[in-house]
């Protein structure tokens, strides 16, 4: 196919219009075209009073080389097939392949280990989707909050009760295999050409599920409720793993994809002398407007013509510390996303309509090893969970919220917050500072009103805080070496997230895959 890049359209322009421009691209007639696949789709909304679509396409045509041959503009090539390719061979283990963790990590490694013929045991701690969706529901409206089967742990891991945002800053072939699997499983086709693909929580659901029905199609097996709670590793290679009902399963291959929660996972491994280091993360609050008032704030008086806009600020404080936003929701809810008893943490999630009244972000502060006092590899993970527990206890226990105006924050007004808080189930107005030590709030102190000067509004004082986002990446990295495998034991793949190796639904999915290939290639016959 021939590829027709840089296609400028109004924001409502149709299909057909599209095809116009690019046939006029390619100085043919619209009717030459034989079929045409969008394979971008981006929005330049740098001229608020001329905000504009634009598209790569990609076009199939009658006579391709004369086509190409008669073309002047550095906006048309051929199309680079960028299509994934599954290893391809026989590869046989001693004992099926074991997968820990549901999450997109551990799906995409399984999927593929099932793709290639190695039908992998999935263990997940949690629950299936629907019983994970009853017992978050009854954590939201209730406060009862089940540390097996909750935001954190269940089938599709953190990212199911997500905005399921698909943005990513990997570049690898791979992250197309992931969307177009999702696309299989149910997901809307427009995450394979939109700039800022999401998915919705909504729709997550069913995708997730759509995977695992896969996974068991292709002999592959999930268990859930399947705790593992020791990794069996002799002369340096891993021999099984035994799960919390005392149950063994032998095997020479697991994928270790337990996510940024799994405090009590990384206690064992602690415990069993793995190769651990600290790991840099940021921590900090949710921060709530009017999603109109972003909206006008991005798009003036075109934002009722386009979809919920979202923003991305940073700021280096004057020490020298990084404050910035992160997993922006449009539309979108402050939500409970602890897992652990008396200690708080929150995050944040939309629907696919991303059609809720406010717009909320996180916004955080950068913190390295050098702030947690000592060098045990999981004094991050303990610091974590020390500003949770003030949380906790702040809010009054039940997982009420602590919450407070910008301007209470800031120190520049008195007044409650006037954009209501989604957070459920409850919420308390505290001084927020009583959380954080004192470099985390003088940091977000700094940054607000700068970040007002980058958004209007931003920093207006009737704004919500609600704390404490404390989840945002692992404070742990399991150490593996260039083949994948951990310092610690042969055939254990430290993967994704929690491992300290990816971020974001899209790189752990990536990080997945990638320990299957190696799996797979050892395995070779
Ligand atoms: C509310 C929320 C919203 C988010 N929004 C987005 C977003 O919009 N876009 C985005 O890219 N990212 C988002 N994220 C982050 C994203 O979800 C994670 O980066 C991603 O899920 C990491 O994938 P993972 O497979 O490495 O780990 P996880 O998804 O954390 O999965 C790990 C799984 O392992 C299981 N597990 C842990 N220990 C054990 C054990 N001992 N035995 C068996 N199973 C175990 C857990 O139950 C869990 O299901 C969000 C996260 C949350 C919590």
């Amino acid at each position: 196919m021939i590829r027709v890049t840089d296609l400028k359209m109004p924001v409502n322009g149709t299909e057909e219009q599209l095809k116009k421009k690019a046939a006029k691209a390619l100085g043919i007639y619209v009717e030459e075209i034989l079929q045409m696949q969008i394979f971008r789709r981006s929005l330049d909304a740098r001229k608020k009073d001329q905000i504009l679509s634009v598209y790569v396409v990609d076009v199939e045509v009658a006579n391709e080389k004369k086509t190409l041959s008669k073309v002047k503009g550095n906006n048309v090539s051929i199309t680079p097939d960028l299509s994934y390719v599954l290893p391809q061979g026989k590869a046989e283990c001693k004992n099926r392949p074991v997968v820990v963790g549901f999450g997109p990590g551990g799906m995409f490694a399984a999927l593929l280990m099932a793709q290639m013929g190695l039908a992998p045991i999935v263990l997940e701690r949690g629950g299936d989707v629907e019983t994970r969706k009853k017992a978050v529901s009854l954590f939201w409206e209730e406060g009862i909050l089940d540390t097996e089967n909750n935001v954190q742990f269940g089938e599709g891991g953190a990212g199911t009760f997500s905005d399921g945002k698909l943005t990513t800053r990997i570049k690898d072939p791979r992250c197309r295999k992931v969307l177009e699997e999702m696309v299989e499983a149910g997901a809307p086709k427009e995450i394979l050409y939109d700039a800022k693909p999401h998915i919705g929580t909504d729709l997550l659901r069913g995708v997730v599920k759509g995977i695992r029905e896969k996974i068991l199609a292709l002999g592959g097996e999930v268990r859930f409720f399947a705790k593992v709670t020791d990794i069996l590793v002799e002369n340096g290679r891993v021999q099984g793993v035994v799960l919390a009902d005392g149950e063994k399963i032998e095997t020479n291959d697991v994928v270790l994809a337990i996510g940024h929660s799994a405090r009590d996972t990384f206690e064992m491994l602690y415990q069993k002398g793995a190769s651990l280091e600290q790991k840099p993360f940021a921590m900090g609050v949710r921060i709530e407007h009017p999603q109109k008032m972003i909206d006008v704030a991005q798009f003036g008086d075109a934002a009722e013509k386009l979809p919920p806009a979202d923003y991305r600020l940073t700021y280096t404080t004057k020490k020298g510390r990084g404050v910035y936003t992160f997993c922006m929701c449009p539309g979108g809810y402050v939500v409970a996303a602890s897992s652990e008893e008396g200690r708080l943490a929150i995050n944040g999630m939309s629907e696919h309509a991303r059609d809720g009244e406010n717009g909320n972000s996180a916004l955080l502060v950068q913190v390295f090893p050098k702030d947690f006092g000592s060098d045990h590899p999981l004094e991050g993970m303990y610091f974590q969970r020390q500003l949770e527990e003030k949380a906790f206890a702040l809010g009054g226990g039940s997982y009420t919220a602590p919450i407070q105006s910008v301007g209470g924050f800031l120190g520049t007004s008195k007044e409650s917050p006037k954009v209501s808080p989604t957070y459920r189930p409850k919420t308390k107005e505290v001084d927020l500072a009583e959380i954080f030590p004192g470099f985390m709030t003088e940091a977000m102190r700094e940054a607000i009103p700068e970040m007002g000067k980058k958004l209007k509004g931003f920093d207006r004082g009737d704004a919500v805080l609600t704390a404490v986002e404390s989840r945002t990446s692992s404070a742990v990295r399991i150490l593996r070496g260039e083949d994948g495998e951990s310092l610690w034991a042969k055939g254990l793949y430290p993967t994704g997230e929690g491992a300290g190796y990816a971020g974001g639904i899209v790189s752990a999915a990536v990080d997945g895959i990638l320990a299957a290939e190696k799996i797979f290639q050892k395995n070779l016959k």
